[in-house]
């Protein structure tokens, strides 16, 4: 399987990165060695001294498809958890510079925390989910997905038109404003709506 991430779906957060808007989703992949579940702890890694979460909703693909038109798009999820998009901002910052792809600062091992899915019927109205993120018990993150930049169905759309979904990939729809760092010792509690998603330690 692989993780597809979305940059840039909310305003707010491309505004608060210095980042234009764009006209276009832009996306980057995860290996599977990103994974990382059960609410296992993160360990920091040492490349890095900067550190951010980016919490996201995320989906869980369930058919094979390319170049799925957005008007299906919606067969192509049947289940929704969060995630957090571990970045090494130092890392990024350098490579936004230097016009280098991003692996290193995102692609990492452990880079893509997610939590267990729920089945997109039991949650209601997708395109007005809230969810947020709390560091050590402190609300860091707020988002809902009526703020995004590229619905669900038109993120399947596009990504699919260059990249093949397989079932089991995850897609990460991207972060709102709010992304900042941790440290050793933080607790990350995330929730969709009033359901806790995540609670995992950064070690
Ligand atoms: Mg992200």
């Amino acid at each position: 399987m692989k993780i597809i991430c979305i940059g840039r779906n909310y305003s707010e957060h491309a505004k608060e990165m210095s980042s234009p808007v764009p006209d276009v989703p832009v996306f980057f992949i995860k290996p599977d060695t990103a994974l990382l579940r059960n609410n296992n702890a993160f360990y920091y890694p040492s490349f890095t001294n900067d550190l951010h979460y980016e919490l996201e909703v995320v989906l869980k693909i369930c058919r094979l498809g390319k170049s799925i038109s957005e008007r299906f798009a919606n067969r192509y999820y049947s289940e929704v958890g969060l995630g957090i998009d571990f970045t090494a901002r130092d890392l990024q910052k350098t490579c936004k510079e230097k016009g280098l792809p991003w692996e290193i600062a995102k692609a990492f091992d452990y880079s893509a925390a997610v939590s267990p899915f729920i089945p997109k019927e039991e949650l209601g109205d997708l395109t007005n989910l809230e969810f947020r993120l709390e560091k050590n018990g402190v609300v860091v993150q707020r988002g809902n997905t009526a703020d995004m930049l590229f619905s669900f169905d038109k993120l399947i759309s596009y990504v699919s038109g260059y990249v093949s979904f397989r079932i089991g990939d995850l897609l990460f729809t991207g972060t709102p404003a709010g992304v900042g760092s941790v440290v050793i010792g933080d607790r990350l509690t995330a929730y969709l709506g009033d359901r806790l998603m995540l609670d995992f330690l950064i070690r």
